[in-house]
């Protein structure tokens, strides 16, 4: 099933952008967890960069400590405090947002910032 997600995902776009691991925060034994499986996760960043890379495009990968969650992805602004409780994002500048989606829209603009800085 994951090869087959890999593989829409790489017939579908010419870059994905994704939030990294920390393998030596994983190599230490630390429970960094963000609600994600890194083991599993690990692997499918794997499969879905050979499956990228296959068609000549590009997995961009952003900073596990890039603050995604925390950026108003409209705005730009920083909230200092933000709970895993908090689904929404809400922001001063009137943008209401699911956190995830918040989030992965942050994940996209800097994976467009990083690959703009190396071409
Ligand atoms: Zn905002």
């Amino acid at each position: 099933m994951e090869t087959e997600i890999c593989a829409s995902l790489a017939g579908s776009f010419d870059a994905v952008c994704v939030e990294d691991l920390n393998l030596k925060g994983m190599a230490g034994g630390l429970h960094l967890g963000k609600g994600v499986h890194d083991n599993g996760y690990g692997l499918f960043l794997s499969m879905l960069e050979y499956k990228l890379e296959e068609r000549g495009k590009y997995l961009i990968k952003v900073d596990r400590y890039f603050a995604s969650s925390k950026i108003c992805s409209v705005c730009g602004k920083k909230k200092e405090e933000l709970s895993l409780a908090d689904r929404i994002y809400y922001c001063e500048c009137g943008n209401r947002m699911d956190r995830d989606v918040n989030a992965a829209v942050n994940i996209m603009n800097e994976g467009k910032r990083i690959f703009a800085e190396c071409a």
